[in-house]
C-alpha cells in the first residue's frame, strides 16, 4: 500500500503544471490521502532524491500556504543509447522528462561487427554519463534502441505482464536477457549486448527503436495527449517499422514481432523483398526506393535532409517519389486502421521531416480506403519529436519506471 501511495504522490506532483506547482496540502487534496500521510510520503521521496521542496511559498498564492513541490532535476536519470543504420546516439533524461545531455554522431553501422559498434557506443554513453554527473544526475537505468526485432524470454515476458504497473510501463526486471533477434538493416543476427558491452555492470537493456519512438510520443509528444491512448506510430527511414500503443500500453505481439509494417504487401505480385516475400511496403516507401526514384545518391551523408531540400526546391522527381511513397504508406496503414481502430496515426522517425510531402498522399489514400468506420484526416499527424523520438524514448523509459513505481528502487 505504501509503495502504491509513493507512486500516487510522485505521479501527482509530476503531473502538475510547472507554472502551478503543488504544496503538500494540495497533494493531499488531490489524492484523498491525509495530510500526515502525504507528509510522510513526501519526506521519503525527498530523502530518495526524487522530489524537492522550495524554500518559500509559491508566489502569488495568497491564502494558499505551503511550499512548492517539484520532481527533482538532479538525482536519478535515464541513459538512452541508440544504434541507427547511419548514426550512434546517447542521452541523459532527468525525472522531469527533459534531455539534459544529448549526443549524436553520424556513423555508417550497416555491416559492421556488433562488437565494434557497441564498443564505440559504450564510449559515447560513458561520456554522456560523465556529463550527466556534472549536472548532478546519476544514471538509474540504461536502455538501447536498435532497428531490429528484440526477443525476450517467455518466462520474463510473463513476469512482465504480472508486474506491469498501472501505467503499463514495461518493467525493467522483466527483461534481464532481452536480445536482438534480427536487425536486417545492420546485418545483425542474434546479438546480445551482454556479449559485447565493455562494462558488465552497465549492460543496457535492448528495445526496438520504433517501440521507443512510440513511447516517447505517448509520454513527451506535443501537443500533450494529442495521440490518445491507442495509436499507431510509424517510424520510417532506411527501414519502415511501426509500433502499436493500445490503451496506453505498448503492444508487442505474442513474440515481439508486432509492428512489422515495412513488410506488409502493397503489391502482392511485386518484386522480391529481402525478407523473402514480394511487393513489401519497404520496396516502395523505404529510403532506398525513394532515393532511387528521386535519382539521389543513396550514399549521401543525410539522405532524408537531401530529399527535403530537393522537395522544397520543387524538384519534380523528388515530389513524385515522395507522393508515391506516401500513397504506399497510406495503403499499408489502411490495414492498421481497420484492424486496430486507433485514435491517431503518427508519422515519426526521420520521415517526419518529409511530412509536408508525405502526409497529403497518405491522407488521400486513407480517406479513399477507410470506409467502414469514421476516419478523420486530422487523425494522421507528424511527430514533433521526429528522429529524436527513439533515443528520447530510451532515456524516458527508465524515468517512467521510477515515476510509476518509486518504491521499487533500493
Ligand atoms: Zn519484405
Amino acid at each position: 500500500m505504501r509503495r502504491q501511495n509513493l507512486a500516487l504522490v510522485l505521479g501527482t506532483v509530476s503531473a502538475a503544471d510547472a507554472d502551478a506547482p503543488l504544496s503538500r496540502a494540495d497533494v493531499a487534496g488531490r489524492t484523498g490521502l491525509t495530510r500526515a500521510a502525504v507528509s510522510s510520503l513526501v519526506d521519503e521521496l525527498i530523502a530518495d532524491g526524487l522530489l524537492v521542496e522550495a524554500e518559500s511559498a509559491p508566489s502569488g498564492r495568497v491564502g494558499r500556504p505551503g511550499r512548492a513541490l517539484a520532481v527533482s532535476d538532479r538525482g536519478p536519470c535515464g541513459l538512452g543509447l541508440e544504434v541507427g543504420v547511419t548514426h550512434l546516439g546517447a542521452c541523459a533524461v532527468d525525472l522531469r522528462g527533459r534531455a539534459r545531455v544529448w549526443r549524436r554522431v553520424e556513423r555508417g553501422n550497416a555491416g559492421r561487427p556488433a562488437g565494434e559498434v557497441l564498443a564505440e557506443l559504450a564510449a559515447l554513453g560513458r561520456e554522456a554519463e560523465v556529463e550527466a554527473a556534472a549536472l548532478g544526475l546519476s544514471v538509474a537505468g540504461r536502455v538501447l534502441a536498435v532497428p531490429g526485432v528484440v526477443s525476450r524470454a517467455t518466462a520474463a515476458l510473463a513476469h512482465a505482464e504480472a508486474r506491469a504497473d498501472l501505467a503499463g510501463v514495461p518493467d525493467s526486471a522483466a527483461a534481464p536477457h532481452a536480445a536482438v533477434e534480427r536487425a536486417a538493416n545492420l546485418g545483425w543476427e542474434a546479438m546480445d549486448p551482454a556479449d559485447h558491452w565493455p562494462w558488465p555492470d552497465a549492460v543496457p537493456e535492448v528495445e526496438n527503436e520504433a517501440n521507443l519512438g512510440a513511447l516517447a510520443e505517448l509520454w513527451a509528444g506535443r501537443p500533450a495527449g494529442a495521440v490518445g491512448d491507442t495509436f499507431v506510430h510509424v517510424s520510417a527511414a532506411v527501414g519502415i517499422g511501426a509500433a502499436l500503443v493500445v490503451d496506453g500500453r505498448l503492444f508487442r505481439g505474442a513474440r515481439g514481432f508486432a509492428g512489422e509494417l515495412g513488410h506488409l504487401p502493397v503489391h502482392p505480385e511485386g518484386p522480391p523483398c529481402a525478407c523473402g516475400a514480394r511487393g513489401c511496403l519497404e520496396l516502395y516507401a523505404g529510403e532506398a526506393a525513394v532515393l532511387r526514384e528521386a535519382a539521389l545518391d543513396p550514399q549521401g551523408a543525410d539522405p532524408v535532409t537531401a530529399l527535403a531540400q530537393r522537395a522544397r526546391a520543387a524538384d519534380p522527381h523528388t515530389i513524385d517519389a515522395l507522393t508515391r511513397a506516401g500513397r504506399a504508406i497510406g495503403l499499408a496503414l489502411t490495414a492498421a486502421v481497420d484492424l486496430v481502430d486507433p485514435s491517431a496515426l503518427v508519422l515519426g522517425g526521420a520521415y517526419a521531416e518529409l511530412a509536408e510531402w508525405l502526409l497529403p498522399p497518405m491522407r488521400a489514400e486513407l480517406a479513399a480506403r477507410v470506409r467502414v468506420r469514421p476516419w478523420d484526416a486530422d487523425g494522421l499527424r507528424a511527430s514533433a519529436l521526429g528522429r529524436r523520438g527513439p533515443l528520447l524514448g530510451a532515456g524516458l523509459l527508465t524515468v517512467r519506471r521510477i515515476l510509476t513505481d518509486p518504491g521499487a528502487r533500493g
